[in-house]
This record gives C-alpha cells, sequence and structure tokens, in this order.
C-alpha cells in the first residue's frame, strides 16, 4: 500500500479546502469521509454568510481567519464557477440598552482590520431594510456577503476529482495506530489507508477521531442550529442580512434574519446543546418562538408565514453553561511532531475561513517528502 503524504479525515468545505491546498503544493493526498458523499453535515447545513469578521472577539486567531477567508472566498469559489455576493450586513441596535454592545462591535471590527464598517441612522438602515423595525442605531459591513455553501461544497469536490485527488467516502475511521513513517487509519468496513501526515478536519467527530491518534482530552460539544424558512411574498421583506444581540450568556451569535444567495429568508439558527451529534426526529422550537425572534427586526412576520428548515449542528469546543458565546479555532499538531494536525471548534465563521484555514494548515505543516 502506497503511503500518501497526507490524508485528510473529514470531507466538509474545511477538509476538502485542505486537500486542494495540499495537492496544489504537489502533494499525494487521500481525502476520507464517513458519509457517500461530501460536506453532509456542518457544510451544508449553515446560513451560507461570508462573515466580514466584524463579529469576532480580536486578538483570537479566530478573527484573523475570518479576516483572511472573507477575502480569499470570493476569490477561490470564483475560480470554482461558484457566485458570491456581497450584500453586506447589518447589525441592529432596536433599543437603546444596545447601543453599548453596538459600539463594543465597531470597535472590534476596526481592531480586525475589517473595511468600511460604518454606523448607520435609522432612516439609512431603513432605506438598505424598509422592513426593518424599531431602529436606534445599525452598523454596516458592507464586505459581509453571502454563498451556496452547498454549491461550492460540490464545487470543490469536482475539482478534487478532476486534480486526481483521491477520494474515499465511507470511509469512516474508527482506529489509527502509529506506522513506520506516519499513521495507518483504519475504516469501520476493514479499508485501511497511510498518510505522513494525518489531518483530523471531523468536525463533530474531530474529538473522538483526535483519542485515535494519540490526542485524548478534547471534547467537542455538538450544539443543535434549527432554522425556520419565510413563505410567500413576505421573504422579500429582507435582502440582505439582519442581526441583533442575543441574551447575554447565549452560545452563538443570536437568531437573525438572512436572506440567502438563493433567494431564501431564513431565521435562525438556535442554539442548543445536545448529548450526541444526532438532530431530534421533531424540530424542538416552535414556529412561534422564531416568529417572535424574528418579528422584533422584522415586525409583522407571523407564524402563518412560517415553515420548517433544516438544522445544523456546531462542533463547540465551550461547554453547555460555561457562558461563552465560541471557543477559539484550535489547529495544532498533537503529539507534537507526530505528523497529527487537529482542528477543533470549527464552528461558524468557519465556512467563511475555509480558504484560510486551508493555506493556514499547509503553510505550517507542509508534509514534505523525506
Ligand atoms: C447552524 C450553523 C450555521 C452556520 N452558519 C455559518 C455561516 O453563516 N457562515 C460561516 O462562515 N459559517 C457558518 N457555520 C459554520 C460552518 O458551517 C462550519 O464552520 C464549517 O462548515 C466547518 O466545516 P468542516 O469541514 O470543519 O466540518 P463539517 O462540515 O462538519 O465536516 C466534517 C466531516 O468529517 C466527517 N467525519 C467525522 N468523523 C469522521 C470519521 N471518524 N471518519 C471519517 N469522516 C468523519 C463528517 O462526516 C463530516 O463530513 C455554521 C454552522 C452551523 C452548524
Amino acid at each position: 500500500m502506497p503511503v500518501r503524504d497526507v490524508v485528510v479525515v473529514g470531507a466538509g468545505v474545511v477538509g476538502l479546502a485542505i486537500a486542494r491546498a495540499y495537492a496544489s503544493d504537489g502533494r499525494e493526498v487521500t481525502i476520507v469521509e464517513r458519509h457517500p458523499s461530501a460536506g453532509r453535515e456542518q457544510s451544508t447545513h449553515n446560513s451560507g454568510v461570508v462573515h466580514s469578521g466584524a463579529l469576532v472577539r480580536p486578538g483570537t486567531l479566530r478573527a484573523q481567519l475570518n479576516v483572511a477567508g472573507s477575502r480569499l472566498l470570493p476569490r477561490e469559489a470564483a475560480a470554482l464557477g461558484v457566485a458570491t455576493d456581497r450584500c453586506g450586513t447589518l447589525v441592529v441596535a432596536s433599543r437603546r440598552s444596545d447601543l453599548p454592545r453596538l459600539s463594543e462591535y465597531h470597535a472590534w471590527a476596526s481592531q480586525n482590520g475589517v473595511p468600511d464598517v460604518r454606523y448607520l441612522s435609522a432612516d439609512e438602515a431603513h432605506e438598505i431594510e424598509p422592513h426593518l423595525g424599531p431602529c436606534e442605531r445599525a452598523l454596516l459591513a458592507p464586505t459581509g456577503g453571502r454563498v451556496d455553501a452547498a454549491e461550492l461544497v460540490r464545487a470543490l469536490d469536482s475539482d478534487l476529482a478532476r486534480a486526481g485527488v483521491e477520494r474515499r467516502f465511507d470511509f469512516e475511521v474508527v482506529r489509527a495506530g502509529r506506522a513506520k513513517d506516519g499513521w495507518t487509519l483504519y475504516s469501520a468496513r476493514g479499508a485501511v489507508v497511510e498518510g505522513r501526515t494525518v489531518i483530523n478536519s471531523a468536525g463533530v467527530g474531530a474529538g473522538h477521531l483526535a483519542e485515535h491518534l494519540g490526542a485524548p482530552g478534547h471534547r467537542v460539544y455538538p450544539c443543535l442550529g434549527e432554522y425556520a424558512r419565510v413563505t410567500g411574498d413576505r421573504r422579500n421583506w429582507v435582502r440582505t442580512m439582519i442581526y441583533g444581540f442575543p441574551p447575554s450568556g447565549y452560545p452563538g451569535i443570536g437568531v437573525h434574519l438572512t436572506r440567502t444567495i438563493a433567494g431564501d429568508l431564513l431565521i435562525g439558527p438556535t442554539a442548543t446543546y445536545l448529548d450526541s451529534p444526532v438532530a431530534p426526529a421533531l424540530p424542538i422550537t416552535p414556529l412561534a418562538t422564531f416568529a417572535e425572534l424574528a418579528s422584533a427586526y422584522v415586525p409583522g412576520i407571523s407564524e402563518r408565514d412560517l415553515e420548517v428548515a433544516a438544522p445544523g449542528i456546531r462542533a463547540k469546543t465551550v461547554p453547555p453553561g460555561s457562558g461563552e458565546a465560541f471557543g477559539e479555532f484550535e489547529i495544532v499538531e498533537e503529539p507534537p511532531g507526530s505528523g497529527a494536525v487537529h482542528l477543533f471548534g470549527i464552528e461558524s465563521p468557519g465556512l467563511t475561513a475555509s480558504f484560510a484555514i486551508a493555506r493556514y494548515v499547509v503553510d505550517r505543516w507542509p508534509a514534505d517528502r523525506p
């Protein structure tokens, strides 16, 4: 069995982007995925927002890769024939008491080097979003945008196939062992692959996989994000993205309104920690709750306008009850010098950051041949 330079575990948008970056640097790459096709987990169950980087705590790797990714993604997507659209994102202070948090985001945006972020008066915000309700002041990030994440996954996967990268689906890594020169990975069905460098890009499965690769103690907490979709004409009531402020201690950025590139209007995602990375058979958030959350920003959206949309499950590293909205993107080689590189906590804005994460990984662990 030939030893590959790199084996990437997990064909989500991040694993695919990493495999593509290694292959374009001339490495022999295999990517393995437990499902029958690419991108069936977080990477196609998200809001499709290309985040500007204004809402991410400065000084973190998340912020650095978010801002770099928001520049890279539109370029790379265009090269793959996938459209993106910089429609801008709005954060709305609907009450006076929201103003201090709005100015905190303004400060974060400038520390993160997000271009052209500016305050809008209520009139200016209503010009962009005529159906917007009460607004004391808003923050516009014009570099925020959107992409069809499923289309991006398909394009990346096809690009890997064209480039001759080996893609092995239905390959769930259930065991790993040290080989003379790297690692041997075993699938649940008895298949084997060997690589000098292994990239653990397994999303919610990254903690378990790390244990097999000699890096125990990394827990990844699955956190459900449910959505409702606005049906009928009212889906045209929002043109861009409208964010607000979640209650303190909320494990995420808060439920927001997203007009997708396909023209849908989504309300969500909620944030509910799960015991296992499987979505409940039935939605747990009533449509009435989505209607209430949405009408705080766009009055008049009622339960009758809504239908349930597919949820996603985040791979969080902050435990339930921690009071932290987000953990850090942890990208580490562990054990040191082992050739096993792990990506933990690649939740939002991981789609935006995907190409920047890939560059970060390949620059630090180039997988040169001995
Ligand atoms: C509800 C929600 C909304 C979001 N909204 C946005 C947004 O608007 N903008 C944004 O930038 N980001 C957003 N994100 C985050 C973004 O979707 C993720 O950061 C990104 O998709 C992570 O990609 P990934 O490849 O790391 O993970 P995943 O897509 O989860 O891929 C991991 C892959 O690993 C595979 N795998 C796991 N274990 C094994 C194993 N043992 N063997 C083989 N394969 C395995 C899985 O099957 C999966 O395909 C959102 C996420 C969620 C859940």
